[in-house]
């Protein structure tokens, strides 16, 4: 239901304060356009949301994590959101401790590392939280494309989730192409701690990880980069052999061709581009959530100004971080498992440990600027 008099309210408010009223379309009904449509309410505008599933979060149910480490300077990545746009939102648990196994060794990392959150179809899934706080209509099993919108509306903001619609417009390159087998587990987890295993021998140039989004079920999965050849069955079938704890499978999940890169034009006509459509998942560790979510809002606050520009200035910040992190991302890829060793070991040691996790950008900065003359050596990296 659409609250009228909050509309006409915000509409007086907003023609006080000189922002532009606009008829929008949302594709896309996920972390970015939910977060774009919840932001443009706050100004008045009641976007039209158009939805290819049947439901908000009808997709595989997932746990995922939000680093402070990777979103620096933010410390505190649900405050900043609460406190810079006025929208509060849950994680599932902080996340306390992160556990890297190594071929031959595991290294236990510990702090403030940051939140574990649900997504999917999940009730307390990011999705969920947002599409509750909205009062935007959302229609669902609607799969348009630019050309059906972009004649009908003022601004259409493509929050589609993948790099088909910028593929379309020619606006996108691709930096990484990854492969994702996973599944619910049922087990007993500790539900503050993640886990990450690097090893060629199951996760070649990629990783496995496990995240609990309950104490008793937990997200485990296999992503490996790579356009073909790609044997995720036989990956996931070895890598299950290596654990040595109690669980069952619930559910499993594969996705081929997660393509992770970048938007080179972010606005373009009355098109805007967010979240994932807009290059904005990062390659180190193809972490796309809290970035999708800003730029959903500062997408929001760029059309209720009527300046599209704004919002690609506003994601500079971001756009400029994304090199350091494909550059981490290609030098992870490229170790094998005796530098998988050497990297945990230094982990494991508690002052290189202890700095990393705590002055993080310096760290990870230094680190994409070190290895640049390295990566000019090696132009396959
Ligand atoms: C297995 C996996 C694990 C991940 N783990 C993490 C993690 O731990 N931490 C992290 O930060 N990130 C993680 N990510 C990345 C993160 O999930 C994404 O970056 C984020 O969801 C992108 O948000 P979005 O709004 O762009 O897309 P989504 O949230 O996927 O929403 C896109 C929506 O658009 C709809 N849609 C698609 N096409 C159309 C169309 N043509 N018309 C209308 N609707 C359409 C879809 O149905 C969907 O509802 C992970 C991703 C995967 C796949």
């Amino acid at each position: 239901m659409i609250d009228y008099s909050l509309v006409l309210n915000t509409f007086i408010l907003n023609y006080v304060k000189g922002v532009v009223l606009v008829k929008v379309a949302i594709m896309g009904a996920g972390l970015a356009g939910l977060s774009c449509a919840v932001l443009l309410e706050q100004y008045g505008i009641v976007p039209d949301i158009y939805e290819a599933q049947y439901k908000i979060g009808a997709r595989f149910t997932n746990g995922e994590a939000i680093m402070n480490i990777l979103d620096f300077p933010v410390d505190d990545c649900f405050n900043y959101l609460e406190r810079k746009y006025k929208v509060k939102l849950k994680p599932i648990n902080t996340l306390e401790s992160l556990v890297i196994h190594g071929p031959e060794d595991s290294a236990l990392i510990e702090g403030e590392l940051g939140y574990i959150t649900s997504r999917g179809n999940h009730p307390c899934a990011l999705e969920v939280q947002l599409g509750d706080i909205s009062k935007a209509p959302v229609f669902t099993n609607n799969y348009y494309t630019i050309d059906d919108l972009k004649g009908k509306y003022d601004v259409v903001v493509v929050a589609t989730g993948n790099s088909n619609e910028p593929k379309r417009q020619r606006i996108w390159e691709t930096d990484i192409v990854a492969n994702i087998i996973g599944a619910s587990i049922r087990g007993t987890f500790n539900p503050h701690q993640a886990e990450v295993w690097l090893n060629d021998t199951y996760a070649p140039q990629g990783y496995c990880f496990l995240l609990p989004y309950h104490s008793n079920i937990a997200s485990l999965c296999v992503a490996v980069p790579g356009t073909e050849g790609v044997n995720l069955e036989l990956l996931w079938q070895k890598f299950l052999a290596t654990l040595h704890f109690q669980f069952s499978i619930k559910d499993t999940f594969t996705l081929h061709s997660f393509q992770i890169g970048r938007n080179k034009s972010l606005v373009s006509q009355n098109l805007v581009f967010v979240g994932h459509a807009g290059g904005f998942v990062m390659p180190f560790l193809g972490f796309g959530q809290f970035t999708s979510m800003l730029s959903g809002f500062e997408a929001a606050i760029a059309i209720a100004n009527g300046n599209l520009q704004s919002y690609v200035e506003a994601m500079q910040p971001l756009i400029d971080s994304y090199y350091p992190s494909l550059k981490i991302r290609r030098l992870l890829a490229s170790l094998d498992n005796n530098k998988y060793n050497l990297l945990v070991r230094i982990l494991k040691n508690k002052y290189a440990n202890t700095t990393f996790f705590k002055f993080p950008i310096p760290i990870l900065k230094l680190a994409a600027s070190v290895l640049d003359p390295f990566m000019a050596r090696n132009a396959d990296l």
